[in-house]
């Protein structure tokens, strides 16, 4: 797989996953204000997620590119995954060009634990060394998402002011956590939200910074895994379960105009073309 790469148009492309997010749901609330903005002044549209609706196979497929009958990841364990075929969406910058500096941080460790089942992201450990690729991991399963979803935001500016990298994942969880605590209809659901909002919102304002200090061109990609019932829960085929959706939003650069009727494991290949 190859991707056309053109320095003189360079791009960088940070995207956000934020799980269990109700797109709509977030901004009728009122308490999303970033997204709200983002939504209105950026390339969107919906997207239907495959089934099952659960965390593992619908990040691997928008991480990879690949649906599951290549990734082979069709619930949470992992197990028989053929990630090894189904590289992540860094590692395929990285070989398809050499100076990509790529970064990912995350509270869910299949997403990027090497100790743990999987990782979706590769923790590409000789590109680690030569300053190519930054992992931030953290266990928001242990340590709750509340805890950890600042940390990954605070890593993440952090490692954008300093470093710029050409490629990002930032990847929060805190919403997901507080619906299945306490269903999506009111209450802490939307208290989790409003936490991330804010978290995007400091990411924004970091690469803000960088385009404002150098004219440097970024592309805010968000999405989501899945939806929730109004209960809490998820993994079914319901529409709000299966509904998720795509905000790409250019800073210096033009918003894209990527297809309506996007496919999940369409994203990856969009997201590395604007590289
Ligand atoms: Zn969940």
């Amino acid at each position: 797989m190859s991707y056309p790469f053109s320095m003189a148009s360079k791009t960088k492309v940070i995207l956000i996953g934020i799980d269990g997010l109700m797109i709509q749901r977030a901004i009728d609330s009122g308490r999303a204000k970033t997204l709200s903005d983002l939504r209105k002044n950026s390339f969107f549209t919906e997207m239907l997620v495959d089934l099952p609706t659960v965390s593992g196979p619908s990040w691997t497929t928008l991480l990879t590119g690949q649906t599951q009958e290549v990734h082979k990841v069709v619930d949470n364990d992992f197990q028989n995954h053929n990630l090894a075929e189904a590289p992540d969406l860094l590692t395929q910058a990285a070989a398809n060009f050499s100076e990509v500096i790529t970064y990912a941080a995350a509270g869910w460790p299949p997403l990027i634990d090497p100790q743990d089942v999987g990782p979706v992201i590769a923790s590409r450990v000789e590109d680690q060394a030569s300053g190519n690729h930054y992992i931030f991991v953290r266990d928001g399963e242990t340590h709750g998402y509340e805890t950890i979803d600042p940390e990954v935001a605070q890593h993440a500016v952090q490692i954008i002011k300093e470093v710029g990298p050409d490629i990002s994942f930032v990847y929060f969880c805190g919403a997901d956590e507080a619906g299945h605590n306490s269903g999506t209809v009111e209450g802490s659901y939307f208290d989790a939200i409003e936490r991330i909002d804010l978290l995007v919102e400091d990411l924004y304002q970091s690469i803000l910074s960088r385009n404002k200090e150098s004219a440097e061109k970024w592309l805010l990609v968000i999405t989501t895994d899945h939806g929730h019932r109004d209960e809490g829960g998820h993994g079914g085929d319901s529409a709000q379960e299966r509904a998720s959706f795509v905000i790409a939003h250019g800073i210096g650069t033009e918003n894209p105009s990527w297809p309506l009727d996007i496919k999940p494991e369409q994203l990856v290949g969009h997201i590395l073309a604007t590289l």
